[in-house]
């Protein structure tokens, strides 16, 4: 069951998609003009449907609907309508259009509310630009420093200072940004899958239990390059052979861990000196284990540390491992979960628990109040990607969800008579 404007879910994320940079499909790259005219596009619809919009010192948007009660905390709501390169129409955009249409659709049907509703279009989400993510969010919950990002250009040579400037934005005054957890009760994000779980299972909702927190190792490897044709192989030292017993013992070890959601990437191997006449003297490889787990983790990467020795050994090689990072998983809310798939059966929609394996704006809000994510199926679990694709009726479901959510967090005090 769904009744929420189907044409002018349509018409809003087709205009807000004509904001793009000419190119393969969508470019709209943060702080840059064709993001900041969207920004603007959303900032009149909002204040068309009597919200109160400000605009915060990293360009995080925060349109706030009136409750009846103004003492009480806000029940909050967004994402994101910054893109990567030649992405797709649907990620992060879908979040904000649902939620506009949620207002919508509470002035339609003159719906007020006791507690405040926020709508808020995080700046700057993906690491597209500037190789910085969510940085909007980390702003909102205090989590982002002003040296963080001072310091950040894009691969023009444009500093984000520079953008920050142009757009009457403050590197200075990132402080300002933040908020306390006082004002706020909940955050929902709705946001497309960006993989295949949903589609492959026939599920229509994904209710996120926790965002994955990826660990990152550069993983260097020293074996003897030598000439392909005349070093036998029983006397080589093949460095590139050692990584690839890497990356399969990586594989094995995150695919026993998979009903705990651990996953295990090499995403980067470089093979030196990278001639066909010469057998590897040395790989680097980049290597990205995430789970929403952190013992689950924690299994796959001592694998990957028995492996360095035992491998070592075998094949006389030299390993050195840097930990480059190593992010913690964030929990979605429990009861919020709860409350979603109550929401779900209620109106027979078909639904999973799943991890998030990709970062997203909810896991910063986390940080200020309760606060949950769901998925909506993306067509071959494509995304950053211009085949990028979610059908209007899985959008219209998410909106319908959200706006649920919403009322049974906001409360409603009076419907008035037309
Ligand atoms: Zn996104």
């Amino acid at each position: 069951m769904c009744i929420m404007n189907f044409k002018r879910l349509e018409h809003t994320l087709g205009k807000l998609n004509t904001f793009s940079k000419q190119g393969q499909g969508i470019n709209r790259l943060a702080y840059t003009d064709e993001e900041r005219q969207a920004t603007q596009y959303i900032i009149d619809l909002c204040e068309k449907e009597g919200m109160e919009v400000n605009v915060d010192t990293v360009g995080n948007v925060i349109a706030r609907r009136k409750g009846t009660n103004s003492a009480l905390p806000a029940v909050a709501c967004g994402s994101h309508i910054d893109s990567v390169y030649e992405a797709g129409k649907y990620d992060g955009t879908v979040g904000v259009v649902a939620a506009l249409e949620v207002i919508r659709s509470l002035n339609d049907d003159n719906i007020r509310t006791e507690h405040p509703i926020e709508m808020i279009v995080f700046a700057c989400e993906e690491s597209a630009r500037f190789g910085f993510s969510t940085l909007g969010s980390k702003a909102m919950a205090g989590l982002l420093k002003k040296e963080d990002i001072t310091n950040l250009k894009d691969k023009q040579g444009i500093s984000i200072q520079r953008e920050f400037s142009k757009y009457g934005l403050n590197v200075n005054e990132i402080k300002e940004a933040e908020r306390s957890k006082e004002v706020f009760k909940v955050f929902l994000e709705l946001h497309i899958e960006q993989g295949p779980v949903l589609e492959k299972e026939g599920k229509q909702i994904g209710i996120v239990t926790g965002i994955a927190g990826p660990t990152r190792f550069k993983l260097q490897i020293q074996g003897q390059a030598s000439h392909s044709g005349s070093t036998p192989m029983n006397y080589r030292k093949d460095a590139f052979l050692g990584a690839a017993e890497i990356a399969l013992t990586l594989e094995e070890a995150a695919q026993s861990e998979a009903s705990r959601g651990t996953v295990a990437t090499v995403g980067v191997c470089d093979v030196n000196p990278g001639a066909m006449n010469i057998v590897p003297g040395m790989v680097e490889m980049g290597i990205d284990i995430r789970g929403i787990s952190i013992e689950s983790r924690e299994v796959v990467i001592k694998e990957l540390y028995h492996a360095m020795q035992r491998i070592e050994k075998q094949r006389e090689l030299k390993m050195s491992i840097i930990k480059l990072n190593d992010e913690a998983p964030v929990k979605m809310d429990e009861n919020m979960i709860d409350s979603i798939k109550e929401t779900c059966e209620q109106y027979g929609n078909t639904y999973t628990l799943m991890p998030s394996g990709a970062g997203h704006d909810v896991m910063n809000m986390a940080q200020l109040s309760p606060s949950v994510l769901f998925f909506i199926p993306s067509r071959n679990g494509l995304s950053h990607n211009p085949e990028e694709y979610t059908s209007l009726e899985h959008i219209a479901m998410g909106a319908f969800l959200l706006k649920e959510e919403i009322l049974k967090h906001a409360k409603v005090s009076q419907k008035l008579v037309r």
